[in-house]
């Protein structure tokens, strides 16, 4: 493992902030949500539009994409999802690296989003500003970044991963010898070095959500349901992965729901995963993993509040306004840096291919 871990100091405390200090949209009443579906409906029929959401979008949302063809999924599976749909336009439901995501595979299609204002907290501690210094400091170094990252931290990277294949990347690139430069996720590189032995310089960013799951609180709750499975992201603290029957990423965790014998899962992730748990088994019981205790900074709610700006309104109104305003809540990249992006994104596709 490595010894040289002068990464630059993060303030995960000032994303905390930034997220507890979002506006999250109520939800509407049933007749305003149908009149919403309706207006989305036609909206994308007219602009000739894909809806694609993530997991942790809420459950209208995901439901809605799922009943006019488009998808939910994780992040790198809506980008390709959307670059292989005739579609000439995608609405990406989720957060902003997710809208540049799908502009970097899919430069020839408009790509908008519900909102331009949700942020993630991994792409926010790992500026481009600070990080391409950094990896120039460090020129030994491949580096590896996480899909939660903007797209010119994409451009200086060698490979783009998810969560996914991120472990298997690594220990790809450790028996080739070489040493790694890891961003932004601290808990997830830790738990990729553990599990790879590799040699990694691990930048010190958190995701503000798996970052609140409290291992006191979770060894309690296991003792109070023994017979349950214990299903965690990587995203999550080393002392909660500790406890984990299963450490994966969001499709692996909803096939562990499927596939494991057990009926009944702890699930340290987004709540806003169940909604496709509970499609997948439906007979199955699910408790959200502990956030809040007595080791417990502060009461998160196991949701990202970024993910919840996304509301059937402003899906609406971006249907509605994108020809009205030029630009309108449009995902634009500069080619030179979508390019350069892309060969890191595509490094990791044709590895998921060849593997
Ligand atoms: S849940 Fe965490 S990693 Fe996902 S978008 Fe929100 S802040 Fe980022």
């Amino acid at each position: 493992m490595t010894t040289d871990t002068l990464t630059p100091e993060i303030d995960i405390a000032a994303s905390h902030r930034l997220a507890a200090a979002v506006a999250v949209p109520d939800s509407p009443v049933a007749a305003e949500r149908d009149a919403l579906v309706a207006r989305i409906k036609a909206g994308l029929k007219r602009e000739n539009a894909v809806l694609v959401a993530h997991y942790y979008t809420h459950e209208d949302i995901q439901w809605l994409a799922e009943e006019t063809g488009g998808t939910v999924a994780d992040s790198l599976e809506m980008a390709r999802f959307g670059r292989d749909n005739p579609a000439t336009t995608l609405i990406v439901a989720g957060v902003r690296f997710m809208g540049e995501t799908a502009k970097i595979l899919s430069p020839e299609k408009r790509v908008l989003m519900p909102t331009l204002l949700a942020e993630c907290s991994l792409d926010l501690s790992c500026p481009a500003d600070q990080f391409i210094p950094f990896c120039d400091a460090h020129p030994d170094r491949t580096v590896v970044v996480y899909a939660n990252t903007s797209a010119e931290v994409k451009a200086r990277a060698d490979w783009v991963v998810t969560s996914s294949i991120a472990t298997k990347v690594v220990a790809h690139l450790h028996a080739k010898g070489e040493k790694i430069l890891w961003a932004p996720d601290k808990f997830l590189g830790s738990y990729i070095q553990t599990t790879t032995q590799a040699d990694m310089l691990i930048w010190q960013g958190a995701c503000v959500v798996h970052d609140e799951f409290k291992a006191i609180e979770l060894d309690k709750l296991r003792s109070k349901h023994q017979d349950a499975a214990i299903l965690v992201h990587p995203e999550s603290p080393e002392d909660v992965v500790a406890q984990a029957d299963v450490v994966g990423s969001t499709t692996a965790l909803i096939n562990a729901v499927k596939e494991l014998p057990h009926e009944k899962f702890i699930v340290a992730t987004d709540n806003g995963i169940f909604y496709k748990m509970k499609h997948a088994a439906p007979e199955k019981k699910l408790i959200e993993a502990p956030t809040g205790g007595i080791s417990a900074t502060c009461n998160s709610c196991a949701h990202c509040a970024w993910m919840a700006m996304n509301s059937l309104r402003n899906l609406a109104e971006t249907l509605e306004n994108c020809n009205k305003q030029k630009s309108h809540n449009e995902i634009h990249i500069d080619e030179s840096t979508r390019a350069k992006a892309y060969a890191s994104v595509n490094r990791m596709i044709e590895f998921v291919n060849n593997t």
